[in-house]
């Protein structure tokens, strides 16, 4: 074995990284000595020349420097002010402003010195040049000024961890790998820079470099960094799913005959789009190795239903089927739902929820354990110890953003008995961008329900402000008293659903909106309620004795009231666009025409308001996804930052799209030929402790 490259070394290698300054760098989430080489400039600072204020562009920093000819303190209302005055070589002078200085700062400030400053010239009418407080250095005379030859790097810090030590250690870092020469893991004609010549590159570009190319990532060490990365990111994909066809599941082919009585007995005909699916899960089943199909189809699209088909092929054949929701409302939901559709063929299902009595959740656990159950529906309580399946074949999660691709791989592991996978059918409303799919998700295979059920209206959009919530008000009381329609109402103060502050938040508005509205029975729901008290408000929503349900963003993914219309959306410029979008899905399942109301703060900005009318206009959930990864970033889209997807050290989904498919074929290409090259990608690019790169 080749010993253990520097790259993949603890920084504690590095002079000057004690216990203190390694905690600083974990926490810039720097573990290694590739970490930190992988850790670039946020941008660059030119200081290899010296301008003359004369020349200097305005609001360019640059260097100036001259002779101290004045200089004057005095306390303002904005604190203590330095003034200067510095004389250039050509008798130019230049005001430089200081706030705050220290003492000793301002002690060395001695007439006759030599200050070169560097910042941006603000004002020069009148050839009155200014320069508001500068980075500064002090000379005896111009000899000993030493300019840099190449651009400074800037690194993103931490509290007490500067760029220039950042930078020091980096160097350090650069020395090491030099005199490593590491191997070159992609083919040359991809890589025409060598690695440690790109990252020399983007640690210290030359003087000459074209900032505004460096600062999109466009030069040629950046681009062939960037696909390496991706590179790598797509061979840790691939491998899981090579390893995941070297598994063998019980394969499930049968007469499905089950499933045509199903569907026979439906009150409607199943879209073209969930029929295509419905095959297309079928025929992997057939198969002796594990499913690991994605099911994408917007909010409305008829998801359960295809779930409930996809599961008899499993039933029909003795065998048992999961499905896991991410929250207690929706497993309630889907328990109450397929109950009903499995019934008439005498199918059992078991419904596990983590407030179960135990007499109750024993009485589960049997029908599971014993076979009785041929279907059971949970939240992540279905996959604790004590569940024991007979026979599971098939596992289905729904709603799988909420989950993270760890979660995803530690779910398989918990269903594999005799050697056995189950096949895993993951389900989402929020489609994952081409640009995902073709890297982080490239284990799994796409069905989309690309049709929702006829006679679906979009459902109509606007944006109100407060203060327009009295007309507001009078149009609910209108539609609920008249036309005994139903109305959500949401508040959503932070980000995280059932986050303290927004129960507290929506037990405040459903206060006032009882006052508000007293003809209207109001109800509530938010995630400190318990089990109980939220199936007794949900139950009573559905039954129309209640017309305005207040909630928090517990709702929003999954919940059916056909009856519910209007859903009000308070401070949507604090959701993401697809959040939103699965907001919207929960009113627009009837036959009516049905309205979202964007219940915004009467000062939102502009930046909010083009978002908002983005989600306005637009209905199709993949292009809203789109919108909302190009915005926040795949972190922030997927919901959690397990997702394996925001590890990356230099790409970025977005602007590096075009480099997918390249870095895609690569990819597969150094699986077919060069095995042993890839275990070495996943080891300097992906993080040690990603679930990805132990698969
Ligand atoms: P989602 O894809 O968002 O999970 P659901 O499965 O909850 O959607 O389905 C939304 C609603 O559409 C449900 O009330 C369901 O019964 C109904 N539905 C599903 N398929 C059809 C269809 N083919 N025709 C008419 N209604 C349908
Ligand atoms: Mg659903």
């Amino acid at each position: 074995m080749n010993e253990e490259s520097v790259i993949n070394k603890s920084v504690t290698v590095l002079p000057g990284v004690a216990e203190k300054v390694q905690h600083k760098l974990n926490s810039l989430n720097i573990y290694t000595v590739g970490d930190l080489l992988f850790h670039l400039p946020l941008r660059y600072e030119d200081h290899t020349k010296i301008v003359s204020a004369k020349n200097a562009s305005p609001d360019i920093m640059v260097n100036i420097c001259g002779k101290l000819v004045y200089t004057n303190s005095k306390f303002t209302k904005k604190g203590p002010m330095t003034e200067c005055i510095i004389q250039e070589q050509d008798g130019t002078e230049v005001e430089l402003i200081f706030w705050n200085l220290y003492p000793n700062q301002q002690r060395n400030l001695i007439k006759g010195k030599i200050v070169l400053a560097f910042g941006a010239i603000t004002s020069n009418f009148n050839r009155n040049y200014v320069m508001a407080h500068p980075a500064f250095k002090l000379y005896d005379s111009y000899k000993d000024i030493e300019m840099p030859s190449e651009l400074t790097p800037i690194y993103p810090q931490t509290n007490g961890l500067t760029s220039d030590k950042i930078s020091k250690l980096v160097n350090y870092s650069l020395k090491l790998i030099e005199d490593e020469s590491p191997e070159e893991l992609l083919p040359t004609e991809v890589c025409p820079v060598s690695l440690v010549d790109a990252l020399k590159f983007v640690h210290h570009p030359p003087v000459d470099s074209d900032l505004e190319q460096l600062g999109n990532a466009q030069t040629e060490a950046q681009q062939r960094l960037i696909i390496e990365e991706l590179t790598a990111q797509t061979v840790a994909v691939l491998q899981s799913k090579i390893k995941n066809a070297s598994q063998r599941a019980y394969p499930l082919s049968s007469e499905h005959l089950l499933q045509k009585t199903l569907i026979s007995n439906l009150p409607f005909k199943p879209t073209a789009a969930q029929l295509k699916v419905i095959k297309e899960i079928n025929a992997d089943l057939e198969k002796n190795t594990p499913m690991m199909r994605l099911l994408q189809g917007d909010v409305g699209s008829g998801k359960t239903l295809v779930a409930a088909v996809s599961s008899l092929a499993a039933i029909e054949k003795g065998f048992q089927v999961a499905l896991m929701a991410p929250t207690e409302i929706l497993a309630e939901q889907h328990f109450l739902k397929i109950s009903k559709l499995f019934e008439p063929l005498g199918i059992e299902v078991a419904y596990l929820n983590g407030k179960q009595k135990a007499k109750e959740r024993r009485s589960e656990l049997e029908k599971i354990s014993s076979g009785t159950a041929m279907f059971a529906i949970g939240t992540h309580a279905l996959f604790q110890e004590q569940v024991v399946f007979k026979n599971l074949a098939l596992v289905i999660i729904d709603e799988q953003h909420r989950f993270g691709v760890e979660q995803r791989l530690r779910l398989l592991e918990k269903g594999a008995v005799n050697n056995k996978l189950p096949h895993q059918l993951v389900m989402t409303a929020t489609p994952i961008p081409r640009t995902l799919a073709m890297t982080s998700y490239a284990d799994l295979a796409v069905s989309t329900i690309d049709e929702l059920p006829p006679g679906r209206k979009p459902v109509t959009t606007t944006l109100l402000t407060h203060q327009q919530k009295n007309k507001l008000l009078e149009r609910i009381r209108h539609v609920c008293v008249e036309q005994k329609w139903q109305v959500y109402w949401v508040c959503s103060l932070i980000e995280k659903s059932e986050a303290l502050e927004d129960c507290a938040a929506a037990e405040e508005v459903a206060q006032e909106l009882a006052s508000e509205l007293q003809e209207l029975k109001i109800g509530l729901i938010h995630g400190r309620l318990s089990q109980e008290e939220k199936q007794s408000v949900m139950e009573e929503f559905k039954l129309g004795k209640i017309n305005l349900l207040v909630a928090t963003t517990v709702i929003e993914v999954g919940v059916d009231v056909p009856n519910a219309n209007i859903i009000i959306i308070e401070n949507p410029e604090r959701l993401g666009l697809a959040q939103l979008h699965q907001l919207r899905g929960r009113v627009g399942r009837g036959q009516k025409q049905s309205f979202c109301i964007l219940f915004c703060k009467n000062k939102i900005s502009e930046e909010s308001r083009h978002r908002l009318e983005f989600l306005k206009n637009n209905h199709d959930g993949l292009k809203i996804a789109e919108e909302d990864l190009n915005i926040r970033g795949p972190g922030e889209y997927m919901g959690t930052k397990q997702t394996g997807v925001s590890s990356m050290k230099i790409a970025n989904f977005i602007r590096d799209q075009h480099l997918i498919d390249k870095a895609n074929n690569i990819a597969r290409n150094i699986i077919e030929n060069a095995p042993e090259q890839s275990i070495k990608l996943i080891r300097r690019w992906l993080n040690t402790n990603d679930q990805l790169s132990n698969a």
